[in-house]
């Protein structure tokens, strides 16, 4: 765990997380990120303290694990464990992703709902926090095993969520292709046409840009960022990881402005193709990746680039570094590299994919750093927009959802540096700006609302 010593009441409250949630390291990890920079908004506002918002705020109002049975292709018996953290529901209904991987545990999900709440308070929009999943592997699964996956997950996940209740998205291993045997067998059980998840194919109900909005959502994220320099995407050299859903729109958009993208990788490896991938070559890797279901290698394979298994793509030489895999992918000898390589801006596409120590040392280096919970919240937004369409019936055309979106991310970022500048007195420190930001309007509705 990181090096950051808390102090105070901060102190406490961490020390009680850690003991009444024992074996929950990226729990307590996420908690002591926003513990560490909150503090000037608790003095400000002795009425929080009184009021306990922040024992309660670590605290989920609900958890629930249940068993999901399903047969496989041989006619074995298969047995996953399913979740739903029912984090806060101060602002509106529990609004968070749903996780299929087979590293899936409480610890995971209640980090991920917990940054959650203070992401979708960002957002403008009116979510609480949540977040689900399954330790079920996608991974080379048939289509009809992943079907028969997600109708047992929902047989019991129905009887908890609804349009007005807790309305569950995509994540990592949950796309367009799950999300709709889940609704299909929602509706099914309940027999109603409602918006319980989002992420929903265009033709019932989803919206346009949420596949690709908290790629895109990033990249404006990170180009309001760069402003502070009076920097541009154009021109510069971006390293990204992953190369699911996040990673290619993220690669798309920077592509777009002006960017030149030169890694992607997956849990197997990462490319490195120096002379930059473009849009054709894009396309290749949203073929591979969302149809054939292949590796990254075979990138490297078709276009004579370089790939090293094992490894990921900060020791490489770039201007802009956007993680966009998972959770603790930049760890503190990745920033060295990174700033050792001249970085001058992070944006993180993936929840918590800098640890503590990392994001030490950017701020200590004067390295743009944007954090997920701002950066990478136009997806969740999106999916704020596709609850509003389908409340009023309607579909936005693809420009007024980007506009929407964008606006919302200058947004985000304008409530961060606001934040920052009255908190840290810096108002570059986007990390303070995000977690006092979206802590203060969730503890003013927690105090609003009483003690329940
Ligand atoms: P996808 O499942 O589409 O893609 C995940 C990518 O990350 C894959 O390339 C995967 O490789 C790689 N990956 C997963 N685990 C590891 C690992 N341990 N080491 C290295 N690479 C890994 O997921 P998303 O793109 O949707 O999500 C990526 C991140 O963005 C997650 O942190 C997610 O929580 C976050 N996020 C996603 C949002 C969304 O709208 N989708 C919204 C906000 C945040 P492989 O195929 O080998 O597993």
């Amino acid at each position: 765990m990181a090096a950051i010593e808390l102090k105070g009441k901060a102190k406490g409250i961490y020390e009680n997380v850690v003991e009444k949630n024992p074996g929950q390291p990226e729990f307590h990890q996420a908690v002591k990120e926003v513990l560490a920079s909150i503090e000037p908004a608790l003095k400000a506002h002795p009425e929080f303290e009184k009021a306990k918002i922040v024992e309660r705020l670590v605290e989920p109002e609900r958890v629930i694990m249940f068993r999901v049975p399903w047969v496989d292709d041989n006619g074995e018996v298969q047995i996953n464990r399913g979740y739903r953290v029912e984090f806060n529901s101060a602002i509106g209904p529990y609004k968070g992703g749903l996780r299929l991987h087979p590293k899936v545990n409480l610890s995971i999900l209640k980090f991920l709902g917990f940054e959650q709440i203070l992401k979708n308070a960002l957002t403008t929009l009116p979510m609480g926090g949540g977040k689900g999943g399954s330790d079920f592997d996608p991974k080379g699964k048939s289509d009809n095993e992943v079907m028969k996956f997600c109708q047992s997950f929902m047989n019991e996940l129905y009887r908890h969520i609804g349009a007005d209740t807790d309305v569950p998205a995509g994540d990592i291993g949950v796309g367009g292709r799950e999300i709709g045997y889940m609704f299909g067998q929602y509706k099914k059980l309940t027999n109603k046409f409602e918006s319980v998840l989002t992420g929903k194919g265009i033709e019932y109900g989803g919206s346009l840009v949420r596949p690709e909005a908290t790629g895109y959502g990033l990249l404006y994220f990170v180009r309001e960022m760069l402003k502070l320099k009076k920097e541009t995407v154009k021109g510069k050299v971006v390293a990204i990881s992953g190369s699911g859903n996040v990673s290619q729109y993220a690669a798309q958009k920077t592509i777009q402005m002006g960017g030149k993208v030169v890694t992607l990788s997956d849990s197997a490896g990462v490319i490195h193709d120096a002379e930059g991938i473009d849009e054709n070559k894009l396309a290749y890797v949203m073929e591979l990746k969302n149809i054939k279901r292949g590796r990254i290698k075979e990138y490297a394979e078709k276009f004579g680039c370089e790939y090293e298994p094992n490894e990921k793509p900060w020791k490489f030489k770039c201007d802009i570094a956007l993680p966009s895999a998972t959770q603790n992918e930049i760890n503190k000898d990745d920033a060295k590299k990174l700033i050792n390589n001249g970085v001058i801006a992070v944006g993180e596409g993936a929840n918590m994919p800098s640890t503590i120590e990392a994001i030490d040392l950017f701020l200590a280096n004067n390295v743009l750093f944007g954090p997920a919970k701002a950066a990478n919240a136009g997806g969740v937004a999106t999916s704020g927009l596709e609850m509003c369409q389908n409340r009023i019936g309607l579909s936005w055309t693809f420009e007024e959802v980007d506009a929407k979106l964008d606006g919302i991310m200058k947004s985000i970022f304008n409530q961060c540096t606001t934040s920052a500048e009255k908190y840290a007195k810096d108002k570059t420190n986007l990390v303070v700006g995000a977690n006092i930001g979206g802590f203060m309007k969730v503890g003013k509705a927690m105090l609003a609302q009483g003690i329940v």
